[in-house]
């Protein structure tokens, strides 16, 4: 009898099952997935999603900068050659360090690893096949972590070909002359971005009018315009009606303001974002069930309505984002062990990993005004930092939100060099509660892009040094 069953290995089902065992639970982590007879541990973050594209994302990155920036600095090059196959090679090997290394974890956690897919027969009871058997294994708890899966649309189906999702985009063997991207989400601009900078003709084609909508508005519109001055170019409010895919090319067909066009590239890249996995995870008896966009329902402690089964991470409500998923599966893990932890939903950073990096954490402006709450706001421009311009990397600004009466920081919001680092700083002032005032007698050292969010709070209360303030 296991104290805690985890099903999936994922950053929500490895973490969770880490500190369940750490409590002194007995734990066992089930993952379907294997390579070679050996469990793929990771889920979709460490083995198709954030941590290949990060590398591709680096690796790209690099091969933009010394073609294009290099001589800025007066250093001369030969122009740079691509070797994808040596790309994909270095990416696939930082994905098997981390997924053994997930393996490893476990097993110094004394977590039992298992392989195999799971159902839930009911609160106790978890049947597992894999190629040699069906077992029951016997619980007190479930946590359920099964992730999610891109959505696909019946207008443009992936065949793996020519028409690839975000999986597929990680993987192609050169790089295409010109590459269609449906949707201007997180997957569409980083991935747009590695393929963009490696010299494909990107078009990123986006049914909605609005550009990252849940972003501040002056980050979007400022995004927008910088990633298409990159190359990419963005289409809004175009809906695409079919596409379809030849020997060598896909035809696009989309509509515009009641305008059908076509367009034909190489590749298409479907990202047109993610839903719940949950096939074949429950006996039908078992009494759980999904919401209609698929999500299993939870309470803000992740109880789902049958006793002590509980679902974590991108198979519930919220953003689905690696680090959600994790702090889920440590409060479900600290309060199946009696721990009374909670989560603080409202300060969970989000970050897009382009170059420049765009990140936030807490409100905007617009859902400050939304709920009538008065704010006051701090910016700062990378152009006026000493740091941004010696690394010549000036573009964009680090805003900060207060509470008007209270001087509470409510979001800070940061386009430019290392913006997930300067938000992160924004989210441990915002987790201990600070004000603008706080931010602003802390030390920031000198030189560093950092200070941008100094100055930023100093701004919220006409304090700023190194920049004009606004009259309020
Ligand atoms: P998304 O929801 O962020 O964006 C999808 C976009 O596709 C939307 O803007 C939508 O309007 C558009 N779209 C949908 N159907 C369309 C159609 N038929 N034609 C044109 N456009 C269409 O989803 P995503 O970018 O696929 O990402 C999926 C999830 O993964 C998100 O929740 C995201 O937060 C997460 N993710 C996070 C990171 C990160 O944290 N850096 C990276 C990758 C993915």
């Amino acid at each position: 009898m296991f104290d805690v069953i985890v099903i999936g290995s994922g950053p929500a089902g490895y973490v969770a099952a880490i500190r369940a065992s750490q409590l002194g639970l007995k734990t066992a982590c089930i993952e379907k997935s294997s390579s070679n007879g050996k469990p793929q541990l990771g889920g979709t973050c460490l083995n198709i999603g954030c941590i290949p594209s990060k590398a591709l994302l680096d690796s790209s990155h690099r091969y933009a900068d010394a073609l294009n920036h290099l001589s800025d600095h007066g250093i001369k090059v030969t122009k740079p050659k691509i070797d994808i196959s040596q790309m994909m090679e270095r990416k696939n090997k930082i994905v098997s360090q981390l997924t053994s290394g997930v393996a490893g974890l476990l097993k110094a956690n004394k977590v039992s690893q298992i392989t195999g897919s799971a159902k839930i027969i009911d609160s106790n009871n978890v049947e597992v096949t894999n190629e040699e058997k069906t077992e029951l294994l016997k619980t007190k708890n479930i946590i359920i972590a099964t992730g999610s899966m891109p959505i696909d649309i019946a207008v443009a189906k992936v065949d793996n070909k020519n028409i690839v999702d975000s999986t597929g985009a990680l993987e192609f063997k050169s790089v295409p002359k010109t590459l269609g991207v449906i949707g201007a989400g997180i997957i569409g601009l980083e991935l747009g971005s590695v393929w963009s900078r490696l010299g494909s003709k990107v078009t990123i084609l986006e049914a909605m009018d609005d550009f990252l909508p849940m972003a501040d508005s002056k980050v979007s519109d400022d995004v927008f315009k910088e990633f298409n001055k990159q190359g990419l170019n963005i289409n809004l409010g175009c809906k695409v009606t079919a596409a379809i895919s030849n020997e060598k090319k896909v035809t696009v067909n989309f509509e515009k303001n009641g305008n059908q066009s076509e367009l034909t590239f190489d590749k298409l890249i479907v990202a047109v974002g993610r839903k719940p996995y949950t096939n074949n995870l429950f006996d039908e008896s078992c009494g759980l069930s999904v919401d209609q966009n698929g999500f299993i329902s939870v309470n803000d402690f992740c109880e789902t309505q049958i006793k002590n089964i509980w679902a974590v991470g991108d198979v519930v409500r919220g953003p689905m984002l690696a680090h959600k998923a994790s702090e889920e599966g440590i409060m479900v893990a600290e309060r199946i062990a009696g721990n009374q932890v909670e989560m603080e939903y409202d300060i969970v950073p989000s970050v897009i990993y382009t170059h420049p990096e765009v990140a936030w954490v807490g409100k905007n402006e617009k859902e400050l005004k939304d709920v009538g709450v008065e704010f006051k706001t701090g910016s700062f421009p990378f152009a006026a930092s000493g740091r941004a311009l010696a690394t010549g990397e000036s573009t964009g600004f680090v805003k900060v939100i207060a509470d008007k009466r209270t001087d509470t920081i409510l979001g800070v919001h940061a386009f430019g060099p290392a913006a997930a680092d300067i938000v992160q700083q924004g989210v441990v002032a915002m987790e201990f509660g600070a004000s603008a005032e706080d931010l602003g007698l802390t030390i920031f050292s000198h030189p560093t892009v950092s200070e941008a969010l100094h100055e930023a709070a100093l701004a919220v209360n006409q304090q700023a040094i190194h920049i004009g303030n606004s009259k309020k």
